[in-house]
């Protein structure tokens, strides 16, 4: 498998140029993501779940011409960062509402045992999602900065790729350096 090796750097130390080509250019580049102020529509979706998730992503039509990471690339990932992280909120939310609400409900001691126990897995859930949430939260970071979808290990950088990204929208890592990550893990603790 080839690597190719991508830098992303230069672009912020590119020279100042008067010329009015290179302005142009690079303020186009730094056209910042929108942001999405339109809830509407995700309030009413239930989330069921990351696979189901990451299923309902419509893939990104790819033009020839374009640019990894281009604007409108970029624009794609930060809509469905924000769809899941909205989700994620609200299902955070439903369960700080029911904790709140629920606790003096059930007078029969067994009733209240086995509601407890469905809680106890929600619970956890939530706890995972929450750190779900702050990935997502660093990989919105990411974009603004404009580091989303290269290789976070310094010694690669590379494309993650669009693909992977929509597979997996917080990936910091390319998957030879992820799968790499794996094995050494996996000699580590396995
Ligand atoms: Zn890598």
């Amino acid at each position: 498998m080839a690597i190719k090796k991508t830098t992303k750097t230069p672009k912020k130390t590119a020279k100042k140029s008067t010329s009015k080509k290179t302005t142009k250019k690079l303020a186009a580049k730094k056209t910042p993501v929108k942001k999405r102020t339109t809830t509407k529509k995700v309030a009413k979706q239930t989330y069921l779940g990351e696979e189901a998730f990451l299923a309902s992503i419509e893939p990104y039509k790819l033009n020839k011409k374009e640019k990894y990471m281009s604007a409108k690339q970029k624009r794609h990932f930060a809509k469905i960062l924000e769809r899941w992280k909205q989700m994620l909120q609200l299902e955070q939310d439903r369960t700080a509402d029911k904790i709140q609400n629920n606790s003096n409900h059930f007078a029969d001691e067994s009733d209240r045992a086995t509601h407890e126990e469905g809680f106890t897995l929600e619970i956890r859930t939530r706890e995972r999602e929450r750190k779900l949430l702050s990935k997502i939260d660093e990989s919105v970071d990411d974009l603004n900065k404009g580091d989303y979808g290269f290789c976070v290990n310094p010694n690669c950088g590379v494309e993650i790729g669009i693909r992977r990204l929509e597979a997996r929208p917080t990936a910091s890592l390319c998957i030879d350096c992820k799968t790499l990550e794996e094995i050494t893990e996996k000699q580590q603790y396995g």
